[in-house]
């Protein structure tokens, strides 16, 4: 039934020459896959991998990864079951022969795996790949100049409100909003650029943050991304009227420093563009709620323990680790990603309803934010 959901596939605009450059950008001999089109049942390639290094955080933040679930007896990955960084940058160079343009590392929080670093070095070397990292901003005033000698070259922080007290009750572990801003100017003076700083809204609780968060990183030069609150696992308890849309975002800022809208940088990006009409910078609204985007999703994500899955919003994913422990060869397990990507038909964000938030979904800080 969602076969011909998406009638007109050529609009997305991704021919055969756009999958032919990922072939030849690609610095590894590409495989029999990469030569064929890796399209899914819609049309969409495969251009992004959001790496899960831990599932794992420092925070419990409410909409993630609320205390009553994920309190202490809560089970965590065993460490053997958790991939190795040598399988990571394999897995990594095989998803680069196919055609991935971009990784980005995630969690839980990817700056409490132990030496991230050394996985830092070993994915900035792949030829022609966009690195980058989400992180809660805790550990990056330590290692934001580390994590920049090794490679990397931009971050994503995220930060849901300038004002402690709202801060330190939405990561519910009372950390203070003062070190968050610390390790964002260690990102700034390590030279990570551009610092993107994502803001998760949830309706009553830190929806007055929206236009302080706005005014403050404008007068920094850093981008901050305002995300609607999703239903993404089964933990938050999410319901639709705690959801600020992203018209009333828009809305909010727009009273105060009027703004304009702005193309996208490419088809596919996840966050819609607004620029202050005084010029003075820009911010993202990522609206996966009220304005889903799946028609241009073109991103897997792969767990810590080495499950592929095609949507964050999945119920399933696939296993790579064990082919990578049981001895397949890379080409293998090229051609089995490529098999999990031709047969990928998500679309979540644009069938939500009733019957879909109940699903017994992934939890987030499991599949990679
Ligand atoms: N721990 C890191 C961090 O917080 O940046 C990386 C992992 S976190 C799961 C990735 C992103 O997902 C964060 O920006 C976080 O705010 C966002 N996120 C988590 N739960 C969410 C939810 N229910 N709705 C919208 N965004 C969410
Ligand atoms: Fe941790 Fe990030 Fe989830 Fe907050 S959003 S609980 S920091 S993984
Ligand atoms: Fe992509 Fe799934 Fe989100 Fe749709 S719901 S944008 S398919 S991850």
């Amino acid at each position: 039934m969602f076969a011909n959901h998406y009638e007109d596939v050529s609009a997305l605009g991704l021919g055969c020459q756009r999958l032919e450059a990922f072939a030849i950008i690609s610095q590894m001999p590409p495989p029999a896959a990469s030569r064929t089109l890796l399209l899914d049942r819609f049309e969409r390639p495969l251009r992004d991998l959001r790496i899960s290094v831990t599932d794992r955080c420092n925070f419990r933040c409410v909409y993630c990864m609320p205390k009553e679930v994920f309190g202490k007896d809560f089970q965590f990955l065993d460490r053997k079951a958790l991939l190795t960084f040598e399988e990571l940058e394999r897995l990594a160079r095989i998803f680069r022969g196919i055609g991935i343009e971009k990784i980005r590392l995630t969690g839980g929080e990817p700056l409490v795996r132990r030496n991230l670093e050394a996985l830092i070095g070993k994915l900035a070397a792949i030829e022609g790949l966009d690195l980058t990292l989400t992180t809660n901003g805790s550990l990056l005033a330590l290692k934001a100049a580390r994590l920049r000698e090794a490679g990397l070259r931009r971050v994503t922080v995220s930060l849901d409100s300038l004002d402690d007290t709202v801060f330190r009750a939405m990561n519910d572990v009372d950390f203070p909003v003062e070190r968050v801003l610390a390790g964002i100017d260690a990102a700034a003076a390590a030279g990570l650029s551009p610092i993107k700083v994502n803001m998760v809204v949830k309706r009553g609780v830190n929806e007055d943050s929206i236009v302080p968060m706005a005014r403050f990183f404008r007068e920094r030069g850093h981008i901050v991304r305002f995300i609607e609150y999703m239903d993404v696992g089964h933990s938050n308890g999410w319901r639709m009227d705690e959801v600020v849309s992203a018209a009333e975002i828009v809305r909010r800022i727009d009273r105060e420093l009027p703004l304009e809208p702005l193309q996208a940088n490419y088809r596919g990006e996840v966050a819609q563009r607004w620029r202050y009409r005084d010029g003075s910078g820009e911010i993202g609204i990522i609206a996966s709620v009220t304005q889903a985007f799946c028609r241009d999703c073109t991103r897997a994500r792969l767990s810590a323990e080495g499950q592929i899955y095609t949507c964050l919003f999945a119920t399933a994913g696939h296993d790579l680790r064990a082919l990578l422990r049981g001895g397949a060869a890379d080409e293998a397990i090229g051609e089995s990603i490529t098999a999990v990507w031709r047969q990928r038909s998500d679309r979540y964000s644009e069938i939500r309803g009733e019957h879909t938030v109940r699903l017994p979904k992934v939890e987030m800080s499991y599949i990679g934010g």
